[in-house]
């Protein structure tokens, strides 16, 4: 059974032959349990400290080892936590936990030590989700901000608002349960409309931030679409530089969705090249347009290719309402076959590799074009969610304020907001929110 009193023990590294190896002890029984094993008692050890000793079971030399010895609350599950450096060998590694578990150790579950030091609120939600971000970048800029987050500086960007919201929240409470102090300034409509204004502001800011940090983190999809022949599976063959994607001049030749992967300056860019869109009778294109509708609905950036030396347009209408949705580039390619440019096109041309300012136009789209783009920001699916409905909540709140509704309502709306910042940092049950309120005011009741 998962129980939060268990002493747990795993490998901390991977499960392979290596210089060393790290096994990783965390719970209240770590230092007994070590100490039956160990040459060295270390359940009277006062403060932090490395041991240099043995490990030995039924008299049997297991290993030499180092041991690392965190106390509880200063480690980093908040609990008396060990580390035992030993030989990386998956063989001893193997016995080594054999041997903590025959002394009552228990088997991690996956990501057990970092929720261990979320309960024991040594690192919040955003702390704690970083932790595998930090593991997964493949960039160093991903890892950049990943590190924003896990030492904690991301969190502290949502405090202005959360102080903004429990200042407002709280001068509202006072006024309602206290009318009769003359001191307090008033919570009238007005302030709640100039003050939800700048949180939303806040929110808005943080909201795009986090989808820039979504690009870095994450990469962009990009679906380049346009009618058959006007170049798409050059311009996917001159960005990666390789011929992945069928160039022919036979419209529709390119009848699935090809992919391909490229680093632009530091940013994964994931392009999807889709089949040409027209209308078609042809089953097998039929198909490869249903798949190109799929490829423009996941992507984050849709290049909408024309040809420059034709006005053919894309016309279905199903395809035309779902780019409603997104943040397109128009971008017209053949750019060496015309003469005369207009000032207001973006032109490139993929056979000669001129694509320079589509590039930099796909960076702009999500301002990343400047060299120091990078802040901390919320930037996954749940943490976005979350700032989303806090926003959601202070439009509300604005509107109820405009329509004259009570102030009871608005006042409802803004805890709602509050309460999704609290989710945002998996604080729930741990932060009272009456207390952060009243904290606020010293009326002496
Ligand atoms: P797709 O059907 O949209 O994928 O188009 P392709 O990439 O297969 O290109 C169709 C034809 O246009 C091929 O003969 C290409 O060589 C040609 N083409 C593509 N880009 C350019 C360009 O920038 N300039 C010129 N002159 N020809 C191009």
């Amino acid at each position: 059974m998962n129980n939060i009193h268990d002493t747990i023990v795993a490998l901390a590294t991977p499960p392979m032959k290596s210089a060393l190896a790290i096994i990783r002890l965390s719970g209240e029984n770590s230092f007994s349990i070590v100490s039956n094993v160990f040459s060295k008692n270390l359940t009277q050890v006062k403060e932090r400290s490395l041991h240099v000793g043995t490990i030995t079971y039924q008299g049997e030399l297991i290993d030499q080892v180092v041991v690392l010895q965190f106390i509880a609350p200063q480690s980093f599950t908040g609990e008396n936590l060990i580390e035992i450096v030993i030989h990386g060998s998956p063989l001893i590694a193997q016995q080594v936990i054999e041997v903590l578990i025959a002394h009552g150790a228990r088997a991690a579950m996956p990501g057990e030590f970092s929720s261990r030091a979320f309960l024991n609120q040594k690192i919040d939600l955003i702390q704690a989700e970083a932790i595998h971000d930090v593991i997964e970048a493949t960039t160093l800029e991903a890892k950049r901000i990943s590190l924003y987050a896990l030492t904690g500086q991301t969190s502290e960007k949502i405090n202005p608002l959360r102080i903004k919201i429990a200042n407002l929240l709280s001068l509202i409470e006072v006024n309602i349960d206290y009318p009769e102090y003359e001191d307090i300034e008033i919570a009238s409509k007005e302030k709640v409309i100039t003050d939800t204004e700048a949180m939303i502001a806040l929110a808005n800011q943080l909201i795009g931030e986090g989808e820039k940090g979504k690009i870095i983190k994450e990469g962009m999809k990009v679906a380049i679409i346009g009618e058959p022949n006007v170049g798409k599976s050059s311009l996917l063959n001159t960005l990666i530089n390789e011929d992945k994607a069928i160039v022919t001049n036979i419209a529709g030749t390119t009848r699935d969705v090809v992919e391909a992967e490229l680093n632009l300056h530091g940013i994964v860019i994931r392009i999807l090249d889709t089949a040409g869109i027209r209308e078609s009778e042809d089953v097998v294109e039929k198909i490869g347009i249903k798949k190109s509708i799929q490829a423009i609905k996941e992507a984050d950036l849709v290049i909408h290719m024309l040809d420059a030396t034709s006005e053919t347009k894309i016309e279905n209408r199903e395809v035309l309402d779902i780019l409603k949705e997104k943040k397109v580039i128009e971008v017209f390619n053949k750019k060496d076959l015309i003469k005369d440019h207009d000032a207001k096109r973006l032109y490139i041309s993929a056979l000669k590799k001129d694509i320079e300012p589509l590039l930099n136009k796909m960076l702009e789209a999500f301002g990343l074009e400047q060299a120091n783009y990078y802040t901390p920001s919320f930037n996954n699916s749940r943490q976005l969610g979350s700032l989303l409905s806090i926003k959601k909540h202070l439009i509300q709140a604005q509107e109820d304020a405009k329509a004259d509704v009570t102030m009871d309502l608005i006042s409802s709306s803004l805890n709602s907001a509050y309460e999704a910042i609290i989710q945002l940092m998996g604080l729930e049950g741990k932060v009272n929110l009456g207390d952060e309120i009243f904290s606020r005011f010293c009326v002496g009741k």
